[in-house]
C-alpha cells in the first residue's frame, strides 16, 4: 500500500531522531503542529543568509529576489489548491487570522441586523469566536449546525437551518478533535442551492487530502502553514475573486494603498489590499518549500498511508479495556480522540510524555465538542505520514503502562 520510502521520509525530518527523557521521540501531536523537513529549514536559512530583504518596495537586487520568491510562493499555493487566480491567494498569519479577516470584512460588507451565520458544532474556537464577534458587531445571530453522537453532521439539517437571512456557512473540512472528514463537496452544493457562500476551514485537511477549490466551488478556504510542514506565522486565505473584490480591507497600513492623503486614502488591488504591512516573507518561502515537499510525495499516497496507520491504531486501541473513542465517523482522518475508563486525560498524557510519546490532552480548542459529549477533554493522537506502525505499538504499550500505574 505504502507508495513511498518511510525510512527515507523520516530522514528528511531531523527532529525525528531527537530523544526526550533519553527515549526516542514518538511524535503523535501532528494536529497541533507538524515537524519540518530539511527542505523547509534550508529554504528559511537560505533566505535569511543570502537574500533577506523587504518585498515590493525596493529596486535593488535582494528586494527583487525576495519579491520574486514571495510571489512564486503565492503561485505555489494557487497551484496546490487549484485556485483560478494568484490574486485570490492572500497571505495571513494562519487559519485564525484568515477567518478573522473574512468574519470582519465579509460581515462588514454583507451582514445586516437580523441576518444569520451558521457554524457547525465541531468547529475549532477559531471558527466560532470571530463569527460571534462579527454577529455581535452586526446585530446578527449565530446558528449552530449540530452533529450526532458519532461526530457526524447531517446534510439534510441544512435545509431547515438555512433561511433567507443566512449570509454564511463556516464549517471545518476535517475536525481536529474527532477526525471527522465532512463531505465538503455536498455541503457546498447544498449551501449554494440556497445561495449561501461557504468558508471551509482546511487547517486539518490541507496536509491530508488533495484540494481543488474550483472543482468544489469553495468560496473561502483557510489554512495554516505550520500544519502542512511549513513555518508558523504564515497562513492562507483563498477567496473567490467575486467576494474579495467587494470586501473592504481588514487592516490599514503600508502596501495596501494606492495613494494616501489626509483627505482620504485609496486602496490597491488584490491581493495586496488585504496584506497591510511587511508580510512574513520567510514564512511564505518556507511554506512554498513545504508544499513542494508534500507534492513530491503526493497527497494521494499520503492519504492512503495515513489511512492504513489509522486503521492499525484504531484496531489496537479498541483492544485496551475501558477505552472509548470520541468521534466515530465512518469518514475519518488519522486523528483519534479517546478516553480510558475514568482516567483523567492529562494524567495519561503526562505518563506517555515520560515515555517519549507526545500526544495532546484537553479540549483541543473545541469546548462545544466537550460539552456535547459531557467530558472535560480527550487524549488525542494525530498521525502523519512520517509515523510508523512501530510508533503506534509504542503508544499502545505506553498506554498499557500508564493504565497500570494509574489504576
Ligand atoms: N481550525 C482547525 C480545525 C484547527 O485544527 C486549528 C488549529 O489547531 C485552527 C483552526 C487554528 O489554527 P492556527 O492556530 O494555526 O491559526
Amino acid at each position: 500500500m505504502q507508495q513511498f520510502n518511510i525510512e527515507k521520509v523520516r530522514q528528511d525530518f531531523p527532529i525525528l531522531t531527537e530523544k526526550v527523557y533519553g527515549k526516542p521521540l514518538v511524535y503523535l501531536d501532528n494536529g497541533a503542529t507538524t515537524q519540518k523537513p530539511q527542505a523547509v529549514i534550508d529554504a528559511l536559512t537560505q533566505y535569511y543568509a543570502t537574500y533577506n530583504s523587504n518585498v515590493h518596495r525596493g529596486v535593488h537586487f535582494l528586494s527583487q529576489k525576495a519579491t520574486d520568491a514571495e510571489e512564486a510562493a503565492r503561485r505555489g499555493v494557487q497551484a496546490f489548491i487549484h485556485a483560478a487566480h494568484e490574486y485570490e491567494i492572500i497571505f495571513t498569519k494562519g487559519t485564525t487570522d484568515s477567518i478573522n479577516l473574512v468574519a470582519y470584512s465579509f460581515a462588514k460588507k454583507y451582514v445586516r441586523p437580523g441576518d444569520e451565520i451558521i457554524v457547525s458544532e465541531m468547529e475549532h474556537h477559531s471558527n466560532i469566536v470571530p463569527w460571534q464577534m462579527a454577529c455581535e458587531d452586526r446585530g446578527a445571530t449565530l446558528k449552530v449546525w449540530r452533529m450526532n453522537e458519532k461526530g457526524v453532521l447531517d446534510l439534510a439539517d441544512l435545509d431547515t437551518l438555512i433561511t433567507d437571512k443566512t449570509k454564511m456557512l463556516a464549517v471545518t473540512w476535517v475536525s481536529n478533535t474527532l477526525g471527522t472528514v465532512n463531505p465538503i463537496a455536498d455541503i457546498v452544493a447544498k449551501a449554494h442551492q440556497h445561495d449561501v457562500p461557504v468558508l471551509v476551514d482546511a487547517a486539518q485537511a490541507i496536509q491530508h487530502l488533495p484540494i481543488d477549490v474550483q472543482a468544489l466551488d469553495i468560496d473561502f478556504l483557510v489554512f495554516s502553514g505550520h500544519k502542512i510542514y511549513g513555518p508558523t506565522g504564515i497562513g492562507v486565505l483563498y477567496g473567490k475573486e467575486k467576494w474579495l473584490q467587494e470586501m473592504p480591507p481588514y487592516q490599514g497600513g503600508g502596501s495596501m494603498i494606492k495613494s494616501v492623503q489626509f483627505s482620504g486614502t485609496t486602496y490597491t488591488d488584490l491581493p495586496f489590499r488585504f496584506e497591510a504591512g511587511t508580510p512574513n516573507i520567510a514564512g511564505a518561502i518556507g511554506l512554498h518549500a513545504a508544499l513542494n515537499y508534500v507534492q513530491d510525495i503526493g497527497l494521494t499516497a499520503i492519504a492512503a498511508y495515513e489511512h492504513e496507520l489509522l486503521v492499525y491504531a484504531q484496531t489496537q486501541l479498541a483492544a485496551i479495556p475501558g477505552l472509548r473513542f470520541i468521534g466515530e465517523a465512518p469518514e475519518k482522518s488519522a486523528t483519534i480522540s479517546f478516553l480510558i475508563g475514568d482516567l483523567h486525560p492529562f494524567d495519561v498524557g503526562e505518563l506517555l510524555d515520560k515515555q517519549g510519546i507526545a500526544v495532546r490532552t484537553g479540549h483541543h480548542c473545541c469546548q462545544p465538542i466537550m460539552d456535547k459529549f459531557g467530558i472535560p477533554g480527550t487524549i488525542r493522537a494525530s498521525l502523519s505520514f512520517y509515523n510508523t506502525k512501530g510508533e503506534i505499538d509504542a503508544l499502545i504499550s505506553g498506554l498499557q503502562k500508564a493504565v497500570s500505574m494509574l489504576s
